[in-house]
């Protein structure tokens, strides 16, 4: 799952990033709102996190304009001000939900991962193909009852594959989901990790799950 985190205090970009991909989400921060905008407008965000404040433009804007041009990407908004006026404008100018600075990161992961999933027709935190099991809370890998270890990354790549079970996912897909702003999809990175995955998750199974498509990417197949 791939996040856009606009916030100007460098300081709190970095906990927040850090926070997050501790959590195995890719992050990108813009730290001003032009740049926000313009990255929320390129990049097929699963998440983004928007401050209200910031130089440029301010979060409230870069949510309405979003709206406007129909990207319907979960936003959560942060601020520092516990007012009112501010979280009801905010909601309704797009904003899903929104969190008063200082916050527990607890909680803001809680709502970080109840906005992903609200696309979700099952709203569970366990994905589930045939005997494979992921849970999206304790970030415990299972097959057929087995604990798999997987590093941040195969975790990363095995929710996005599970997420979209039983369809294709090229490699563009992947590059955006799971790597960052500046990653090269061109590199043969993907296949490396498809195939650290399918070690760990097929290997002495004789029913296989990832599979690849010629020319067009791989799927994860129940
Ligand atoms: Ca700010």
């Amino acid at each position: 799952m791939r996040i856009l985190l606009v916030e100007d205090e460098k300081q709190m970009a970095s906990f927040i990033k850090r926070g997050l991909k501790e959590q195995a989400y890719a992050v990108d921060v813009a730290y001003d709102g032009e740049e926000g905008l313009f990255l929320a407008e390129i990049n097929p965000y699963d998440l983004i996190i928007l401050d209200l404040i910031l130089p440029g433009k301010d979060g409230m804007s870069i949510c309405r304009e979003l709206r406007q041009k129909h990207v319907d990407v979960p936003i959560l908004m942060l601020t520092a001000k516990d007012n009112l006026k501010d979280k009801v404008s905010g909601l309704d100018a797009g904003a899903d939900d929104y969190l008063t600075k200082p916050f527990a990161f607890e909680e803001f992961l809680a709502r970080v991962r109840v906005l992903l999933r609200r696309q979700r027709i099952d709203k569970t935190a366990t994905l589930k193909a045939a005997d494979l099991e992921l849970n999206q809370l304790t970030h415990e890998v299972k097959r057929a009852g087995e604990k798999i270890d997987l590093t941040a990354t195969e975790y990363a790549l095995l929710e996005y594959l599970m997420l979209n079970k039983n369809q294709v996912v090229t490699r563009t897909m992947i590059s955006e989901h799971v790597w960052e702003q500046d990653f090269d999809s061109f590199s043969n990175v993907i296949n490396v990790y498809v195939n650290y995955l399918r070690k760990k998750i097929d290997a002495g199974f004789s029913k296989k799950l990832i599979h690849s498509i010629r020319g067009k990417g791989y799927t994860l197949k129940e």
